[in-house]
């Protein structure tokens, strides 16, 4: 029966000198999602992998799930302990193991031994040798490929032997927390969650701003945009939402700008507002959706328009994917259902039938000017008086 998991990163492991901090980082997030696991586990970290071990009653496939949320982790490998290290003794547990994992479809496999335990009697090569033709005798279904076994069965001995068959893919990525902080643009859409989450992936700690305007838009859409940043805390852990009443501003630049550059310029206002909390929060970044072409407000001049308002980086990682593709990802972290609920977006209500395409930044500019004399002061309100959410996961 399965009482341990080994862990195996990929990218973190080539992180030279520092790569105890990722290592660090990983075995907290592993902690943080056990915890929500039922059963009490024991983490360490072990010569370029983590160990884990239950130490009370547990559900494999809870623990799984849960770990295959973990930025950092390339596989997951549940594992056999054998306490008492006879050599057919371990064999016996072996292929009890693989009669459970493997049933009793053809496979062809290749043993791998590690012997860290130099007491140990036997020798590695002789260990691989001698647990196959165990393998062979015991399992009818099985036949050795040396080259390309469908199935690799570890044997180490240790303090205790492990074994172990199974490899499960993890998530990739850096554990969260190696790599700053960022303010994500959060929308009710398809596109900003993803591009959350693959900021995430790479270790970035996300916070993230909504903007909405009622009564033009419901309390049923902030909803949506708050059950978006949960279902991206499963994997990005704890995020702060800021709540940002955008009416006002919105209403403002209705009255008093061209209407063909509304987009662009409420745009440039968002960003703005993200900017000044990003500072706040120590934010080092921002992130959005957007992808080239996608819709007007996202041709290279538009982008070019909202990043001339930012001084810190804006991060977009999906700038090249197709829609499609976005889906693809929304769909695999489960976000795609709640982004496709119907709900009003603060930019559609206010669009124009024909927005600019190609803005051009000293006529945005110009047109800004007309918003002189309330702006400062309905940005600074719209700061002070936002709502925060801590989104936390639940699974
Ligand atoms: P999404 O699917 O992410 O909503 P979209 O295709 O609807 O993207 P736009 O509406 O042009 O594209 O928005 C581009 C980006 O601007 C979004 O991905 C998001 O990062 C940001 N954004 C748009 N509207 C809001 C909003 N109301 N609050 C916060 N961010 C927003
Ligand atoms: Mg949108």
């Amino acid at each position: 029966m399965v009482q341990a998991f080994l862990v195996k990163y990929a990218e973190i492991g080539i992180k030279g000198k520092n790569r105890y901090v990722f290592e660090d980082a990983l075995v907290r997030r592993i902690k943080e999602r056990l915890q929500r696991c039922q059963g009490d586990f024991f983490v360490e970290k072990e010569q370029g992998r983590i160990y884990i071990e239950a130490k009370s009653a547990f559900d494999e496939d809870e623990v799984i799930d849960g770990l295959t949320h973990v930025f950092g982790i390339a596989h997951i490998c549940p594992v056999v302990l054998v306490e008492d290290k006879t050599f057919s003794h371990i064999c016996e547990q072996l292929v009890e193991h693989m009669r459970e994992e493997l049933g009793d479809t053809p496979f062809t496999f290749k043993v791998f031994a590690k012997r860290s335990d130099k007491n140990y009697d036997m020798q590695s090569p002789e260990i691989c040798m001698e647990a196959g033709s165990y393998i062979l005798e015991h399992m009818p279904n099985a036949s050795v490929d040396v080259h390309h076994p469908q199935v690799k069965v570890y044997v180490e001995i240790r303090q205790r032997a492990y074994v172990y068959v199974t490899s499960i893919k993890g998530p990739g990525g850096m554990p969260v927390g190696t790599a700053d902080r960022s303010m994500l643009l959060l929308s009710g859409g398809i596109d900003s969650p993803v591009a959350g989450y693959m900021m995430a992936k790479r270790g970035v700690r996300i916070e993230a701003v909504y903007f909405h305007a009622p009564p033009y838009t419901s309390d049923r859409a902030k909803q949506k945009v708050v059950d978006l940043a949960q279902l991206v805390s499963e994997y990005a852990g704890d995020i702060k939402l800021h709540i940002v009443n955008f009416t006002d501003i919105q209403l403002y630049i209705y009255e008093q700008c061209p209407h063909d550059e509304l987009t662009i310029i409420m745009r440039r206002y968002m960003m703005r507002i993200a900017q000044k909390i990003a500072e706040e929060r120590h934010c080092l970044s921002l992130i959005t959706g957007e992808s080239v072409g996608q819709v007007a407000s996202q041709t290279m001049q538009s982008l070019a328009a909202t990043d001339a308002v930012c001084t810190i980086p804006v991060f977009r990682p999906l700038i090249a994917f197709d829609k499609n593709e976005i889906i693809e990802v929304a769909e695999r972290i489960h976000t795609f259902e709640t982004s496709i609920q119907p709900f009003e977006d603060c930019c559609t209500i206010f669009v124009a039938k024909h927005p600019v395409t190609k803005p051009n930044i000293s006529k945005m500019e110009e047109s800004e000017k007309q918003l002189e004399e309330k702006i400062d002061e309905m940005v600074s309100r719209a700061i002070d008086e936002r709502e925060v959410v801590t989104v936390r996961p639940e699974m």
